[in-house]
């Protein structure tokens, strides 16, 4: 069984479509979601971890004046503990998203390169992992556009890419998506460009054209890079020459950190070097705007220090886009305990795992000389 057969068309999502006379890849997706979900004809995972979900605990904790979500998430364990690019897994077992349960449907979109499902990891209830139909490696240098194509088609999320040493859980080639505006980083950057406060948060222009700017956020317990653009070629020309400035300071610049691999080394899941900067990126497009926004997370690796601790003094996080965009997920009750009680944790697990402050000083200098800003 191929990953076209896994597909729903039209007619059988018809009992699950809303409102019948819009049908577009967006409303696909919620009937696909609904579908799922039902109890006679769903994927019986899925309707487990919506149960689970029901059950989850979550709580706001405002580290250096910055809101962060935590949260106790059992749905997001396997994600969370996933050990997929850690040099030591030699083989994590048959390609989940080549292998999918025989009740996991899905509606294959762009082309029929790529299958949209759901994701049984639930950070929001609507998530989505979208495939590749092939096995193909977890890069994004050739599919970029991709990723633009399909946030121009699914206006109502917000799509995703893990890098494969940023937080990525599977080696097959996916991005995934969630509701706009439900993850909390989201406002507030929304907040930062009304020129409204988030804690000492700060914009620091890089770059600006006729149709798109760049921005730094300075003070964000995360560094962060923001590219906006009414135009999908400048957009993607914006990216590549960001990942092309990016890829040379993780080069120069991500070696001998304690627990971090050095940068370029083998990717055993991948079966290829690291030829990747390490980032998580969030795109999403404004129909009502022609605007695409572009969030860049570089980062130095997923696991903060806490994560190589042994026993008690362990926390199992996995840092990937959803954290980056504020959800701070633990799978045990222990962790979900401490970080709540320690906004210094909380603020050093960040730090441990996004770019330093002299890294994105040397990016932001290329950037600004690649750009003459
Ligand atoms: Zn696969």
């Amino acid at each position: 069984m191929n990953l076209y057969d896994h597909h729903l068309d039209d007619s059988e999502l018809q009992p699950f479509f809303i409102d019948k006379n819009t049908v577009d890849d967006n409303a696909r997706a919620a009937a696909l979601v609904r579908q799922q979900s039902d109890p006679v004809r769903g994927w019986p995972r899925y309707i487990r971890n919506l149960d689970a979900y029901s059950r989850i605990l979550r709580d706001h904790v405002n580290v250096q004046g910055i809101d962060i979500v935590v949260t106790l998430n059992e749905t997001r364990a396997p994600s969370v503990t996933a050990k997929t690019f850690e040099s030591k897994c030699i083989n994590s077992g048959p390609c989940m998203l080549c292998h999918l349960d025989i009740e996991q449907k899905g509606v294959l979109t762009l082309d029929d390169r790529y299958l949209i499902l759901v994701n049984p990891g639930i950070t929001i209830p609507g998530d989505l992992t979208i495939a590749s139909v092939n096995h193909e490696p977890q890069i994004i240098v050739d599919s970029f556009d991709d990723m633009v194509s399909l946030s121009k088609m699914l206006t109502d999320y917000l799509l995703f890419f893990n890098g494969a040493m940023a937080g990525a859980s599977s080696s097959h080639f996916h991005f995934q998506a969630g509701i706009k505006n439900t993850l909390i980083a989201e406002r507030q950057i929304d907040r930062l460009l009304d020129g409204l406060p988030v804690g000492n948060a700060e914009l620091v222009p890089l770059h600006k054209s006729d149709t798109g700017r760049i921005f730094f956020l300075n003070k964000y317990l995360r560094a962060v890079y923001l590219i906006e653009s009414t135009d999908d070629q400048e957009l993607i020309r914006l990216f590549q020459q960001f990942f092309i400035d990016l890829r040379a300071m993780n080069q120069k610049m991500i070696r001998n950190i304690s627990n971090v691999p050095d940068f370029g080394g083998s990717i055993r899941s991948l079966n290829m070097d690291e030829t990747e900067p390490r980032m998580n990126l969030a795109l999403k497009y404004f129909p009502e705007t022609s605007k695409y926004q572009l969030l860049i997370f570089p980062k130095i690796f997923n696991r903060p220090s806490v994560y190589f601790k042994k026993g008690a003094q362990q926390i199992i996080v996995g840092m990937a886009i959803k954290e980056s965009l504020g959800n701070l997920i633990s799978c045990r009750t222990s962790d979900y305990q401490k970080l709540l009680e320690s906004t210094k944790l909380i603020s050093e697990i960040y730090n441990d795992t996004s770019i330093s402050t002299a890294m994105a000083d040397e990016l932001n200098q290329s950037l600004r000389t690649v750009f003459s800003f």
